[in-house]
């Protein structure tokens, strides 16, 4: 976990949303002072979405909030989004439970009650098994699922699970980790 020196700082990192560190997917969350280093924590990660061809009279802050919601809780806007510069999509921040499936469209009502579809895209998401509504491995990977594959996977499953609960270590060299603080921010791993 890093102080930023200004808030700008901050918000640089978070606009990245998403950085890939060893091929990984690195999630950086704005610490809030409820928020605690458990495996609790990960029920909820921020992710983007992208919401291609939504209409621009949508693109006000409380539209794109509205929107949002229908995925998660909103949390911030595209820097591009916001200056509603001529882009096919409006790209917010949205923090979504990790039980449940993201959705692939959202319904909503515009202001002539017309029932509108929009359809909602995502930068990354994390593999969520089907089976035991666990993240971090799919269906074919379960080993609730398939116990009998216990011993084939075990070795890659109890890494998973191992990085999974602790969620902050960097093991694969200070190096790196330097590199990534350099940016500030509160970034950790999530698999
Ligand atoms: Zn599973």
């Amino acid at each position: 976990m890093v102080r930023f020196n200004s808030e700008e700082g901050k918000l640089e990192v978070l606009q990245g949303g998403i950085y890939h560190f060893d091929n990984k997917p690195l999630i950086v969350k704005a610490w809030t002072p409820e928020m605690e280093f458990s495996k609790e924590e990960l029920l909820t990660i921020p992710i983007w979405i992208k919401l291609p061809g939504l209409d621009f009279k949508y693109w006000s802050a409380r539209g794109l909030s509205k929107i949002g919601s229908l995925v998660g809780k909103p949390l911030m806007v595209d820097k591009q989004t916001e200056k509603k510069l001529g882009l096919s999509y409006a790209r917010l921040l949205v923090e979504v439970n990790v039980g449940k499936t993201l959705l692939e469209e959202v319904l909503f009502r515009n202001e002539k009650g017309v029932v509108i579809t929009q359809s909602v895209t995502y930068d990354w998401r994390p593999s969520l098994c089907d089976h035991c509504h666990k993240y971090g491995h799919d269906k074919d990977n379960c080993r609730k699922l398939h116990p009998t594959q216990q011993h084939v996977d075990e070795t890659k499953e109890t890494k998973e699970e191992d990085k999974m609960q602790t969620n902050a270590r960097f093991d694969k060299g200070k190096e790196k980790v330097q590199e990534i603080r350099k940016y500030g921010g509160n970034t950790r791993r999530y698999q």
